[in-house]
């Protein structure tokens, strides 16, 4: 499942949260909204560099835009219609002679459902996640070849930049759509991922995110994850790494998590159950007490650390049985944080023609179940960090009321009174605490 982290003005960006542009009457125009997951969000940022080299302006507004990028997302149930409201709005705006052009990238454009979306909204271009690099072409710019990973610059000079060194997966769960849309593994080589980490590092970056569906399964010419992990940690100030799966999650990446000064203590470990009978009918390919274990080596490696997962619950079949395992790991695991997802039946999925759906009053009580022991947890830990000082990340400038948002090296997401720019640190006091963030003083240094 995604995550959802977020970006900072200046690497990838919602571009929802951005200012409206300013684009000269004469300069061509192009807009592009993102979907989905932080896979898409870089994707998205891959394509604003594209349509920046071919002189595109880039503007927020569909009715400012010549071109409308939409880059999709398939997880979701109404995902695609969702699509669809937006593909009709701007059919709307091309018979008014504004919008000129319409092109649809990612996930839903691998779909099948993609050719009648073409046919009934006149879509000039459609493109999967495989073959972004065609939209070059489309605007403009020579044609690109590309296997796997673009080679396409990526968020040079940004303070925050995500680096994608794997895309598909191997796995078949149950509910996801992922390896229908975006294909089997593929492996980016370390030598590429170095180079464009070093590049990035040089142009300013301060922090790499290494992005991949089942990040930790990378492998390449005999060297695993944490012969990469290990690499990019050594050539920038700051890494972390998302999104793992338990089965590929070795011993010696907790550790070396917890050893490395440049690694964010930080692990995103989806579970999504923790009943083995749920986990064997999601094919996750693990048991319940496998996870817990690898938590007890992360817990001793990076014992300051955070630990955050998704969680699915009313997947169909899941008793009363299931959920108390369920409970009872979260209990065990004392998770900083977690995104719980309500089954929803996913076209295209196993999950979706599997009898016993659960009724939605009962998935409601269990979500809710999930969430606060989830939250009780968190305000636990988080009680812990109050009165330490500690070095502070800023990812996002300050907002209206005069806080930044910064990252410790724990992990833990921090509000902090300070007008620093987005990429130093401070130092700063923990005064308070909730379940979902801490808060900070002035900073001291
Ligand atoms: S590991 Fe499972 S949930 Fe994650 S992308 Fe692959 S199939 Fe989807």
């Amino acid at each position: 499942m995604s995550s959802t982290t977020r970006s900072t003005p200046t690497a990838p960006i919602p571009l929802s949260s951005k200012p409206a542009g300013q684009a000269n009457p004469d300069t061509k125009t192009a807009c592009i909204r993102t979907f989905g997951c932080q896979m898409n969000v870089h994707d998205s940022d891959r394509i604003r560099r594209m349509i920046q080299d071919a002189g595109y302006a880039e503007v927020q507004r569909y009715e400012d835009a010549d071109l409308v990028i939409l880059n999709t997302c398939y997880v979701r149930e109404n995902a695609v219609d969702r699509v669809k409201g937006h593909l009709g709005e701007l059919n709307r705006l091309r018979r008014e002679g504004r919008v000129k052009r319409v092109a649809l990238t990612g996930c839903i454009g691998a779909a099948e459902e993609s050719a009648t979306l073409q046919q009934t909204y006149d879509i000039d271009l459609v493109l999967g996640t495989h073959n972004t690099y065609e939209l070059a072409e489309f605007v403009g710019l020579p044609t690109m070849l590309e296997t796997y990973t673009p080679e396409l610059p990526g968020t040079e000079g940004g303070h925050n930049a995500f680096v994608t060194i794997m895309t598909g997966c191997n796995y078949q769960c149950s509910y996801c759509i992922v390896p229908t849309v975006r294909g089997r593994m593929l492996c980016r080589p370390m030598g590429s991922v170095i180079a464009e980490v070093e590049r990035l590092v040089a142009g300013g970056t301060g922090y790499v995110t290494l992005l991949g569906q089942t990040v930790d399964a990378w492998r390449h010419e005999g060297k695993r994850f944490c012969d990469l992990l290990e690499a990019v940690s050594e050539s920038t100030p700051r890494v972390w790494f998302t999104t793992s799966h338990p089965s590929n999650m070795e011993d010696r990446t907790l550790r070396a998590i917890g050893e490395r000064d440049t690694i964010v203590k930080r692990l995103h470990l989806p579970v999504q159950s923790g009943s083995d009978r749920m986990l064997r009918v999601m094919h996750r390919g693990y048991k319940a007490e496998r996870y817990r274990r690898k938590i007890e080596v992360f817990r001793e490696a990076a014992p300051d650390g955070t630990l955050t997962t998704d969680i699915i619950v009313g997947h169909p079949g899941e008793t009363e049985e299931d959920h108390e395992q369920t409970l009872k790991l979260v209990e065990d695991c004392a998770f900083d944080s977690a995104y719980i997802f309500k089954f929803s039946p996913r076209r295209g999925t196993e999950a979706a023609s599997l009898p016993g759906a659960v009724p939605d009053a009962v998935v409601q009580r269990r979500f809710l179940e999930v969430l606060r022991q989830i939250e009780r947890n968190a305000f636990e830990r988080n009680q812990r960090k109050v009165g330490g000082v500690e070095e502070i990340y800023i990812r996002h400038g300050s907002t209206e009321d005069g806080k930044a948002i910064g990252e410790t090296w724990s992990g833990h997401a921090v509000h902090v009174k300070t007008g620093v720019a987005p990429g130093n640190y401070v130092k700063a006091r923990i005064e308070s605490a909730g379940p979902h963030v801490l808060y900070a003083g002035e900073p001291s240094g």
